[in-house]
């Protein structure tokens, strides 16, 4: 039977945050949806993480995981290249090996899948006449702004900071600038126009899936699907199909981190952790340090060497940098907080992490992976965003959703000092505030398991994705001549 299964081929953009939800789709699709997944990685240097995270994927559960080589990667040695410039570089770079992989099928797959940094790749899905969807792998506040970009565009004369009033998008509550990326305010800058080119291409795909579920971000999508409203610009079918998050895997191996979690007492944890890519300064790492001993809660620290200018500077490194980290941490820290700390060098396993019964906060930077990881764990937020569409997601949390509370400054903009991180904490963690918090994210968690099981919105969703690519493998797919 396997040759009537429709075939999705997925293409994941290098970064763990990205890699982490293309994989779970390609696993979701073949569990619940009776896909053939084939999984195109971007091969770049891996960190142990990754090369951890794919060897952990191929599995019976994702037999086909495909690493593409770049061709052409002088832009990755260029020091100057921005973050997304070596993104889409990278990407670039793998697209003929992309073509002559699908070419080299008897039967091309049915649909491509990129995630947003991958569209590109919808030219070759064109030349195979396959169906070309994009994947969110953020929330639908982000592609609503993204795809408005190109209206807000026309409004705005030279600066997004000169706007006096908030970003007002249909669906969405108003924006303030101060909370949008950086790159994209520019409009001088190289990004920004990445950024509205991407907002084109989203257009032209048959159809857009999105790691959210209905009940998160009713109102957004809900102007998506109004041909008044959003809807005349996105113009393809918005599929919510989320939360799809890493599940709690057993670790066969002893770890540190998990065994200590298991000594301590039921949510009394704090865990610390910024992502694939967050650093802080010298100053903030200091400041949180002792801001985490004042607060005296459990804490357990994924912690990175510390970058003054460069708040993402761990994205796409592969240093393991176990070592040396006593230098960068207030002298006898380590020793005082023995009893109610764990520091982890550099990487965590984070999704064991939260779902731990030990862990009852998160200080998070509020990448989406991240966020729907604590939700799905019903676990209340400290929001410290960095960079990418964190600030966008740190007041949706905070503000809207109440599942989180936040610093008084912009952890981008200025110092979050010790004390006012130690009340936090505090707040979150003791307080009946913090209570409140919990039964608000708790109702979260069960509204997506909600989502998740047969017959929920994101279910239902997918399945329509999966209707598209059945009438397209049965009415159109004849074998390749070569
Ligand atoms: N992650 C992890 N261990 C770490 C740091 C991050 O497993 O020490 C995982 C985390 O669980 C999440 C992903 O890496 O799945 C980070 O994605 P997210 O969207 O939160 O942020 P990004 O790294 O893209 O900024």
């Amino acid at each position: 039977m396997e040759g009537t299964k429709p075939h999705a081929a997925l293409l994941a953009s290098p970064g763990m945050g990205h890699l982490i939800p293309v994989i779970e789709l390609g696993k979701r699709l073949i569990t619940h949806h009776g896909f053939q997944v084939t999984v195109f990685v971007v091969a770049t240097e891996a960190s142990p993480a990754q090369s951890l995270l794919l060897q952990q994927a191929t599995t019976p559960h994702l037999p086909n995981l495909v690493s593409l080589p770049v061709v052409n990667d002088s832009i990755l040695v260029d020091p100057e290249a921005s973050v997304l410039e070596q993104l889409l570089s990278m990407i670039r770079g793998s697209l003929p090996r992309l073509r002559s992989a699908i070419s080299a099928m008897k039967v091309p797959p049915t649909v491509l899948i990129v995630d947003m940094f991958g569209l590109e790749a919808f030219k070759i899905a064109n030349e195979f006449e396959m169906l070309k969807y994009v994947y969110i792998t953020s929330n639908a506040r982000f592609l609503a702004f993204t795809t408005y970009l190109p209206v807000l565009d026309k409004l705005v004369e030279t600066k997004y900071s000169d706007l006096q009033e908030p970003i007002r998008i249909p669906g969405c509550k108003p924006l303030w600038v101060e909370h949008v990326f950086e790159p994209v305010l520019d409009i001088k800058d190289e990004m920004y126009h990445a950024y509205l080119r991407m907002a084109v291409e989203i257009t032209m795909a048959d159809g857009v899936l999105v790691n959210t579920w209905e009940n998160l971000e009713h109102p957004t999508l809900a102007a998506m699907r109004d041909d008044k409203l959003l809807g005349q610009i996105v113009k393809a079918p918005v599929y919510p199909v989320g939360p799809l998050t890493r599940p709690i895997e057993p670790t066969d191996s002893e770890n540190g981190v998990l065994d200590w979690l298991g000594m301590q007492p039921s949510e009394s944890v704090i865990f610390v952790s910024f992502g694939s890519g967050g650093t802080l300064s010298a100053k903030q790492t200091t400041e949180l340090a002792w801001g985490l001993e004042l607060s005296r809660q459990n804490f357990v620290w994924v912690i990175r060497p510390p970058m003054d200018d460069d708040a993402a500077a761990a994205l796409f490194t592969s240093a393991d940098g176990r070592d040396g980290i006593a230098e960068f941490l207030p002298d006898g820290f380590l020793k005082r907080t023995k009893k109610v700390g764990c520091v982890v060098p550099m990487w965590a396993p984070q999704a064991q992490i939260l779902g731990h019964p030990s862990v009852g906060g998160f200080i998070t930077h509020c990448g989406w992976n991240s966020t729907l990881e604590s939700i799905v764990n019903g676990i209340p937020m400290i929001a410290w965003p960095l960079y990418a569409e964190q600030k966008m997601n740190a007041v949706m949390l905070a503000e809207e959703l109440g599942v989180a509370i936040r610093p008084n400054v912009l952890p981008t903009k200025g110092v979050v000092g010790r004390e006012e991180i130690a009340t936090l904490v505090r707040r979150l963690m003791e307080d009946s505030e913090g209570n409140a918090i919990r039964a608000k994210v708790k109702e979260l968690k069960y509204s997506a398991e909600k989502a998740l099981s047969k017959g929920g919105s994101s279910y239902t969703s997918l399945s329509h994705v999966v209707m598209d690519c059945q009438r397209m493998s049965r009415s159109s797919q004849q074998p390749l001549d070569n």
